[in-house]
């Protein structure tokens, strides 16, 4: 038996002795199946191929991304605070180093997601460390490929994962979509991490907001107004979506609501 990962998406299925059949991940709309056709790629090959890049984005914040990287090139986010550690989003494969990194950090107390591409090897991920709970928002059970019993499907706007960690589903890109609120993040004045639900753009004072990101297809203005709304009582000065490099370093909730209004502009006749 193998463990194989789809190589456009990065998720790993449960252990076979075939490639799965299909990844409902990547033939949904808002993803996309590369025109020479689906690819599977095996996780022990992969954890060969690859290696772990590790950046202290700012203290308590440890990202962790891979080169040169699989399917949407996923990062995952350590956020260790005194009260415990959230794994925000996960990456494809977990090098020993990554384990030796992160224990010696106090390992892992929950983990979760913004929404189901980036889910790569939850599983995996729970299983390394100690079983931590991994909590996705109950509106995407469908899209979760490889639960070994430790989601924990959470419903409602707000989910509290430790004191001063906050999940706030928003929807919008998927129904599930959620944000991660930190409340101590950006040296007191909050941050907020946002994966595809409000994604930054080149220009980084501004973000945007799509139902499909490869195949851009817009989101309707009630759904913009729904994501602004759900955060506009959190305070946050920063926000990181799920890349490298992509962050709005102040002044973050404004460049939010600025950048809904102009969106909303921008699809209205
Ligand atoms: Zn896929
Ligand atoms: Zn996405």
């Amino acid at each position: 038996m193998k463990t194989y990962l789809c190589a456009t998406c990065g998720v790993q299925y449960p252990p076979s002795v075939q490639p799965p059949a299909h990844c409902p991940i990547c033939e949904d709309e808002r993803q996309y199946l590369p025109v020479t056709g689906q690819r599977w790629l095996d996780y022990a090959e992969c954890a060969q191929s690859q290696r772990s890049v590790y950046l202290e984005e700012e203290p308590g914040l440890l990202a962790i991304s891979l080169e040169p990287g699989i399917g949407i090139r996923q990062r995952t986010a350590l956020i260790h605070t005194p009260n415990g550690n959230v794994l925000w989003e996960c990456i494809p494969v977990i090098h020993d180093e990554t384990v030796q990194r992160i224990n010696a950090l106090g390992g892992i107390q929950a983990i979760s997601l913004s929404h189901p591409h980036f889910q790569s090897a939850i599983a995996e991920w729970s299983a390394t460390f100690n079983n931590a709970p991994i909590y996705i928002h109950e509106s995407d059970r469908q899209w979760i490929q490889r639960d070994t019993g430790h989601v924990r499907y959470w419903s409602g706007e707000r989910q509290s994962l430790m004191d001063g960690l906050t999940l706030v589903n928003c929807g919008g890109h998927f129904d599930g979509s959620s944000v991660l609120h930190w409340r101590d993040g950006a040296a007191g004045a909050g941050a907020l991490f946002t994966g595809d639900t409000i994604t930054v753009v080149e220009d980084r004072r501004w973000v945007s907001f799509m139902r499909s990101y490869p195949n851009l297809i817009p989101l309707p203005p009630g759904k913009i107004r729904q994501i602004v709304g759900r955060v506009s009582d959190l305070t946050f000065d920063r926000l990181y979506s799920s890349w490298t490099g992509a962050v709005v370093r102040s002044d973050a909730h404004a460049a939010v609501t600025r950048s809904a209004e102009r969106y909303i502009r921008a699809i209205s006749d």
